[in-house]
Parts: structure tokens; C-alpha cells; sequence
């Protein structure tokens, strides 16, 4: 055997975030491979939740929750489906656990960390997780969300609210997100899905008006604060010549914005590949098929916003509580496909069809 194949595969991985230290906290289950992180860049970013469905791919973040629902609501101001998941509850986790969680298991299993962005002339194989090109026009969703410290019982924390479309429809499509950890804290987030940030004052009046018109609150404390924008479809690499991991290596759902369980996805599929003595290659997490709905469903969002309440409630309506965790995790068969497609409104989705790239309507 030449010396080449006695050393282990040099694998080096740009970025220290989400899907880079994902992948070296995998570093265990790929003997053989020598992974190195290169983090130049202090990855400061403030703590915030990330919100996934409890997959097998997730098992080991499903376990480090700070907390799982197996109830949600989807509301709007004439519909409220509530879902109960038996086998898929969802969770949240804190960023900042999870990435110190991959931290502890990358050092324990020999990974190295570069501070400096050189390319190591031994390098098998290079992924790079900085931020992808974001092209100008580009669907977005931004939100900011506060941490509240209420009176106790004041929330359900048996039952999150993925979406309440009860608040100001104005600037294009807007929901409230409640997470509540316990009868008297809870993650309330603005997000809207639309072309062009709102202003900054609109985010924290939409959630002021939520606490105080719907859950009735005259007091409230906030612990906390997470705001973000994440790019709603196809997005460009950081470095076209280098192979992309995470955010930079398709790992955003467009339709949705979820990322945390399609990069854990991503990665566990390229692990398993490895295992199996193939290379470790990394692909995007998503199907030609899922992305090419994403599309049509983007460029109907884009069109008619006002039509995001009745579509959401809709096809939560059409689904159980599971079928819908598989749906938004990505792991929809044709049985799912076609409850959600038949429960969409035919027109816009027809006009979506033909103008998949369409902007939105002057
Ligand atoms: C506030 C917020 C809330 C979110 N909530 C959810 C959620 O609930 N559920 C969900 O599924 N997704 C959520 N997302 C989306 C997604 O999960 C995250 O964006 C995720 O962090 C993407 O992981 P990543 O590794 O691709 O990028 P990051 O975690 O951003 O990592 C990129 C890394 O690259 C580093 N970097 C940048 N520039 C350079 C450089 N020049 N050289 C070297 N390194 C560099 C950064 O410091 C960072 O460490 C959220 C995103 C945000 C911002």
C-alpha cells in the first residue's frame, strides 16, 4: 500500500457555525479521516433558537432540547388546527449549546482548529460553510423574536404556535411564533416573509401587540432578544470552486427557511457514505422535486401574500400532526404530496406553475 492511502483523508472545513462544527462533532464515526476547522473568524453570533422536528438524522440534538411540544397550532383569523405528533414532537434547541456540545466531542476526538485560513497542502478534500451569495431581490425571511418572562399561567407550554397569522398583514406575509418553555416564558418572534426588511420598529410592535391583545398581558419582562434573515431559494456558494456545507451547500429549505435538520441530514448522509468507504460527499439535503415546488410555492407567496393564512391553515389542515413534521423535515412521500397540492388553492397555483420565477406583482 503506497503511503498516500496509510495516512488519513485530510478533510478541512472552512467555518466554525452550525455545519461545520456539526460535521466535527461526527469526527468519532469517521476513523480514517483527519478533520481540521479553519476558524479565522470569531463566530460571534448571539445565541437564538433553532427549531427541528425529532428525525433519526436529529436524535442526538432531539436529546439536548431545552424543550419538545407534541402539540402545535397553526392559526389564523377564521381557522386554528391544532396537530398532536406521537412519534415527531418538535424541539428547540440553543444554538450556543449545540455548538459547544459539537465543540467538547470535536476535541475529544483529535479535530484540529486553524485559526488562520490557509489551505494545508495535504488537503484531500476542502467544504467550506461561510455564508452563501445572497442575490439582490431575493425572498427573505426576517424576524426578531423576545424572550418574555410573564405571569405564571399565562401560557400553554404544552402546545407551541408555529404560526398565528392574527397580526399586521401589511408588509407582506407576517406570522407570530410562540415557543412557550413554560407556563410563564416563551420565545415570541415576528417573521415575515418578504422581499425587503420592515422597519425595525415594526417587528417589536407586532410583538408588543401580540402579548398585549392576544395573550392578554399588560406586563411583561424580556430576558432575551434573536433576530435574523434567512434567503428563501436558490442561493449562490461562497466560493464556486470549493464544495459547499450548510447554508453555503443548499442546506436552507426554501419554502421554509428551516436549515438546522437538513444540515444534520446533510451530514449524516455524507458520514454514512464514508462509513461505507465511499468518499464523504456532501450534497444538497433537498430533492429536484422539493425545490421545484419550493419555486411555485415561493413565486405564489410572492404574488399574493394575503393568500398565506388560508394556505398554511390548509395544508395543516389536510395533514396529521406527523405527516406534517415528515413534510417540513423533508421526508414527504406522494400520499403527503398529494394532500398538500390538492389542499392549495388551484389558481395562484396554477399561475405559480407557469411563472415559477416571477417577481412579485407591482
Ligand atoms: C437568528 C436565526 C434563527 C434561526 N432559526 C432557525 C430555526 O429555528 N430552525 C432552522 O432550521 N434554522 C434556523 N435558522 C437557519 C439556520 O439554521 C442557520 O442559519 C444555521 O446557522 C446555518 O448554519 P451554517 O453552518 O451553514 O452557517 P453558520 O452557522 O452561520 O456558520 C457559518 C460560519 O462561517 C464563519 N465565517 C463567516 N465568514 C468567514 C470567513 N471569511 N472565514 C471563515 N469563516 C467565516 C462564521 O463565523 C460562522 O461560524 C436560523 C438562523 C438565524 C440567523
Amino acid at each position: 500500500m503506497s503511503d498516500n492511502r496509510q495516512r488519513p483523508l485530510q478533510i478541512s472545513v472552512i467555518g466554525a457555525g452550525c455545519a461545520g462544527l456539526s460535521l466535527a462533532a461526527r469526527a468519532a464515526d469517521l476513523p480514517g479521516h483527519q478533520i481540521s476547522l479553519i476558524a479565522p473568524k470569531q463566530d460571534d453570533a448571539d445565541d437564538h433558537i433553532w427549531g427541528f422536528w425529532a428525525m433519526p438524522w436529529v436524535q442526538t440534538a432531539t436529546l439536548a432540547a431545552r424543550k419538545q411540544w407534541t402539540k402545535w397550532r397553526i392559526i389564523s383569523h377564521d381557522q386554528d388546527v391544532l396537530h398532536r405528533a406521537d412519534q415527531h414532537p418538535y424541539c428547540a434547541i440553543h444554538r450556543h449549546h449545540w455548538l459547544q456540545d459539537c465543540r467538547d466531542k470535536a476535541k475529544a476526538s483529535g479535530v484540529r482548529f486553524h485559526p488562520e485560513l490557509v489551505m494545508q497542502a495535504a488537503d484531500d478534500q476542502i467544504l467550506d460553510s461561510r455564508p452563501p451569495q445572497v442575490p439582490d431581490d431575493m425572498m427573505l425571511q426576517h424576524f426578531v423574536g423576545w424572550e418574555v418572562t410573564v405571569a405564571a399561567g399565562t401560557f400553554d407550554p404544552t402546545t407551541a404556535i408555529l404560526m398565528d397569522f392574527r397580526c399586521d398583514q401589511t408588509q407582506g406575509m407576517h406570522f407570530i411564533y410562540c415557543l412557550p418553555f413554560s407556563d410563564h416564558q416563551a420565545l415570541i418572534e415576528s417573521t415575515l416573509f418578504s422581499p425587503e426588511r420592515a422597519p425595525a420598529n415594526f417587528y417589536d410592535r407586532a410583538i408588543n401587540t401580540y402579548l398585549h391583545t392576544i395573550c392578554g398581558l399588560s406586563a411583561f419582562n424580556v430576558s432575551r432578544r434573536e433576530s435574523g434573515v434567512i434567503p428563501l431559494g436558490v442561493l449562490g456558494q461562497h466560493d464556486p470552486g470549493l464544495v459547499g456545507i450548510g447554508a453555503n451547500g443548499g442546506a436552507i429549505r426554501p419554502s421554509s427557511g428551516y436549515a438546522f435538520s437538513f444540515i444534520q441530514k446533510q451530514i449524516d448522509h455524507a458520514v454514512a457514505q464514508a462509513v461505507a468507504g465511499k468518499p464523504l460527499a456532501v450534497g444538497v439535503p433537498h430533492s429536484a422535486f422539493e425545490l421545484w415546488m419550493d419555486r411555485i410555492f415561493l413565486a405564489v407567496l410572492r404574488r399574493q401574500p394575503d393568500l398565506a393564512p388560508a394556505i398554511f391553515t390548509a395544508m395543516a389542515a389536510a395533514l396529521t400532526g406527523d405527516e406534517f413534521a415528515h413534510f417540513l423535515s423533508g421526508e414527504a412521500g406522494t400520499k403527503i404530496w398529494l394532500k398538500v397540492i390538492l389542499a392549495m388553492p388551484k389558481i395562484p397555483f396554477l399561475w405559480g406553475l407557469l411563472h415559477p420565477e416571477a417577481k412579485a406583482a407591482a
